[in-house]
């Protein structure tokens, strides 16, 4: 019989997203497929990212002491990473983003169509 490999339990590292605030991404998954837009926040642990004006959620809200009215409140939703690409600054192409380290060690991120650096630092 086979002995099964006991699965290491290694350290979870939380990954940091490749997508950073202030850039923009085009949706590729779902209602909002082709809508670009600029991303507001990253959240790294669940790999998602709020994107401007893209899938509003409607949100019944109860009439509170401070919100007489209450009623729907429209709010962007998180969208996971893998549902949207990045559009390239210097070429405007939907691309994935490479890694290049600079002279001085820098790690900068790279476009995959055109070879720039999306980061201007
Ligand atoms: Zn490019």
């Amino acid at each position: 019989m086979a002995k099964k490999k006991t699965k290491s339990f290694k350290k979870k590292k939380v990954k940091l997203l490749e997508i950073r605030k202030g850039d923009i991404v085009e949706i590729i998954h779902g209602n909002d497929r082709g809508k670009h837009g600029k991303v507001l926040k990253v959240y790294p642990r669940s790999q998602r990212l709020i994107v401007e004006g893209i899938r509003f959620i409607k949100r019944h809200t109860k009439p509170t002491q401070q919100d007489q009215k209450g009623g729907i409140q429209e709010r962007e939703a998180p969208v996971h990473i893998s549902d949207v690409m990045l559009i390239c600054p210097n070429c405007g192409a939907k691309t994935r983003i490479g890694h290049h380290f600079l002279e001085d060690g820098t790690k900068v991120r790279v476009c995959m169509v055109c070879n720039e650096m999306i980061d201007n630092r």
